[in-house]
């Protein structure tokens, strides 16, 4: 599905660079589902919109299905988008003044699907998300793990061929947060997805066929421990495989090598989000605390790369580029 080679992305901050990714080299099979893991501020996100279609890549090829998103047309890129490409974030992105079957109705909209056909796919999309109850209900009318269903039915509405979620539980309590991860397997198993989920719970990423680790820019991969079995591949669009955790990491599997290694217990204990993270979830270190990335010393921290402070900032845009609904982000 995909093939990314060299893919570096820098940002101008002030006078300085942010090298946001340095050199991916990523090859993700159709029916995949891969999960990326990671402190906050080191690339996650900026590698999803690139994957997306969503931010061009400043050097390197991003082919997706034989084509190279780093180098399509604008219009172009936003085809492949609407047709191809859903999208889930960790703040749901609905229009607050829109219905949820509305909400779900405007990802067909660029696809010039008739409005009759609009409605009818919006309730089938909701009913399969278990809202077909909700139809009517405007944003504000629905809990957090409701509008996040939502989000996933209008992604999915159009029958993508990939799915790509930036931490959509990240703003979910636990329960929720399960049904919603239980809801993503399932509709990525049935669907034959290729499914690309960054998060920061050890307990969700396990349930992928593979975790990379996005740390400074780059991605690297556990290898599976000796004897462990290999995942059978869900395999193109026909994806018959279980949700088998075989590749998935260990916690001490997921601590780049230099990080120091913690029980499943007290991972787990630190990915629960408090009201500040709930608040303002993407300007928190709540990653960093997670992973407790305790290597990520002032060396690091002095990058040349990075901006004038030398620090890990934040951007102050990133809010806003991911708040902008999936298919109406323009490139700049
Ligand atoms: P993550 O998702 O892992 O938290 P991001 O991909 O959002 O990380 O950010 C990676 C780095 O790129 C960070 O240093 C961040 O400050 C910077 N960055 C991301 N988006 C922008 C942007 N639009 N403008 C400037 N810097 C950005
Ligand atoms: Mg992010």
């Amino acid at each position: 599905m995909y093939k990314l080679s060299g893919v570096t992305k820098n940002y101008q901050k002030g006078r300085g660079t942010v090298a946001a990714l340095r050199g991916i080299d990523l090859v993700i099979e159709d029916g995949e589902w891969l999960a990326v893991q990671g402190p906050t501020g080191h690339g996650k996100s900026t590698l999803l919109q690139i994957l997306g279609g969503l931010d061009r890549p400043s050097a390197g090829i991003v082919d997706f299905d034989g084509r190279d998103l780093a180098q399509l047309r604008e219009t172009e890129v936003t085809k492949v988008r609407a047709e191809s490409i859903g999208f889930v974030f960790q703040t749901f992105n609905l229009i607050p003044t829109l219905s949820a079957q509305e909400n779900v109705e405007a990802a067909l909209v660029p696809l010039h699907v008739s409005g009759a056909a609009r409605r009818q796919r919006a309730q089938i999309a909701l009913e399969a998300v278990g809202l077909g109850d909700r139809l009517r209900h405007v944003p504000g009318e629905l809990s957090g793990g409701q509008q996040q269903r939502v989000a996933v039915a209008r992604a999915l509405v159009k029958e993508p061929k990939v799915l790509l979620a930036d931490e959509p539980t990240g703003n979910l309590d636990e329960d929720t947060r399960d049904d919603i991860i239980g809801l993503l397997e399932t509709m990525w198993r049935e669907r034959g997805l290729t499914m690309v989920l960054v998060t920061h719970d050890s307990s969700i990423a396990r349930r992928a066929q593979r975790i990379g680790i996005m740390k400074n820019g780059r991605l690297t991969f556990r290898q599976p421990r000796p004897g462990r079995a290999q995942p059978a591949r869900p395999g193109a669009r026909t994806a018959t495989a279980q949700a088998e955790p075989a590749l998935a990491a260990s916690d001490a599997d997921l601590q780049p090598p230099d990080m120091p290694v913690y029980a499943d217990a007290d991972l787990t204990d630190l990915h629960e989000p408090g009201p500040a993270d709930l608040a303002e979830p993407d300007l928190t270190d709540l990653d960093d605390t997670d992973l407790d990335d305790s290597d990520l010393d002032d060396s690091d921290l002095d990058d040349p790369d990075l901006d004038d402070s030398g620090s890990l900032d934040e951007p102050d845009s990133f809010a806003d580029s991911d708040s902008e609904p999936a298919d109406t982000v323009r490139f700049d």
